[in-house]
């Protein structure tokens, strides 16, 4: 039986990807990097593919390689820059770098492969810079890209960087020999604020797994990650005794306390004590004392708590929903920093539609 472990809505998370593709307008290049923000990078892609995208997008040559092996056939484009010792590695798995520098675009340029120009249009993180692009023309010349695009720092806000990073990226594609068939730009948050796309492609990420990150979004994701937990002890506590480490929570009456086996080394991380809310059902319960490694307590004094029960401790229990953005506030977490936090040990649980069941 399992104690502890993230389920996976795979049909949630293709739906949040066909609202993505229907507002953009415009075919997904959906990005799976980082095991698809920890929920598991060939379930995802699998999922995806009903739904045609482009390609998928992953942070490293391991990544890509590990979709190559799970039968992933489309474009994969590796964003994170790669060392020209690594060329090799990607010829062989069929993968498609994002390249920004001179030096590694003429060596990558001898396998006669496609790759894509990243544009640092304010970024200042990797690619080649906006106003450095007539200065390569002659190279760019010689090896054309397949594609081109840049990256938004602030896509989730209401300031005018949108619109300085998307006039340098005008100003670099016209400074291109030509135009290459594929432009895109827009990540999640992107789409989120303004559609449809300009641009040929998008590529969402967090969304897709179930994290709106603008404030009145005229999207809403489904929750994709739910964190299940099945009670291994209870006890009553008296008054004024206390909970966990460092006796940071006080009983101020008899309480019930219930511990699941979930613990900051699962990744429910230690910023959630004594703040945490999670669901039994249907009821929101909160998280008293610090979270331990290993385990996390909570009050359940008022529910009908019992040993081997399930504690959702994110995503959908019922009528109510946790979600990432909500338990990830409560921790002073990014929602991207909370998923891709969680850790192996809880093993992922992938659901369909049809509610098959494959545990990854
Ligand atoms: C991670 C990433 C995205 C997706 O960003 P979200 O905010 O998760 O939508 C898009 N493009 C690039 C280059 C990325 O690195």
């Amino acid at each position: 039986m399992t104690r502890a472990w993230v389920e996976v809505d795979l049909a949630a998370l293709r739906r949040n990807g066909a609202a993505v593709a229907a507002r953009a307008g415009v075919p997904l290049l959906p990005m799976v990097k980082a095991d698809a923000y920890g929920l598991g990078a060939l379930h995802a892609a699998l999922a995806l593919e009903e739904l045609a995208p482009w390609g998928f997008g992953v942070g490293t040559a391991t990544e890509g390689e590990e979709l190559r092996r799970g039968g992933i056939t489309r474009p994969i484009v590796v964003f994170t820059p790669i060392l020209r010792t690594e060329i090799d590695a990607l010829r062989r798995a069929d993968l498609t770098p994002a390249l920004g520098d001179a030096a590694v675009i003429e060596s990558w340029a001898r396998t006669g492969r496609d790759w894509h120009l990243q544009i640092d249009t304010g970024m200042s993180r990797a690619g080649m810079r906006w106003d450095h692009v007539a200065e390569h023309r002659a190279l760019l010349e010689r090896t054309r890209p397949a594609g081109v695009f840049t990256h938004f720092h602030s896509a989730d806000l209401e300031d005018d960087s949108r619109d300085v990073q998307e006039a340098r990226f005008d100003e670099a594609l016209a400074a291109l020999p030509e135009r290459p068939a594929l432009v895109h730009a827009e990540n999640g948050p992107a789409v989120e604020g303004r559609a449809p796309s300009r641009w040929s492609l998008c590529r969402p990420g967090v969304f897709l797994y179930g994290v709106a990150t603008r404030a009145n979004s005229p999207l809403v994701p489904e929750p994709v990650a739910s964190i299940r937990a099945r009670i291994v002890e209870l006890r009553t506590v008296n008054k004024g005794e206390t909970v966990s480490y460092g006796g940071t929570w006080r009983a101020p009456d008899a309480r019930r306390i219930a511990t699941v086996p979930v613990g900051y080394a699962d990744g429910y991380r230690r910023s959630l004590g004594n703040r945490g809310i999670a669901l039994l059902a249907g009821q929101r319960i909160h998280v008293v004392g610090r979270v331990t490694m290993d385990m996390t307590m909570l009050d359940v004094t008022d529910t009908d708590a019992a040993l081997g029960d399930v504690i959702t401790l994110l995503g959908r229990d019922g009528e109510d929903v946790v979600t990432v953005s909500e338990l990830a506030g409560l921790g002073e977490l990014s929602p991207y920093e909370l998923l891709t936090g969680l850790h192996q040990r809880l093993p992922r649980v992938h659901r369909d539609s049809d509610d098959a069941e494959a545990a990854a």
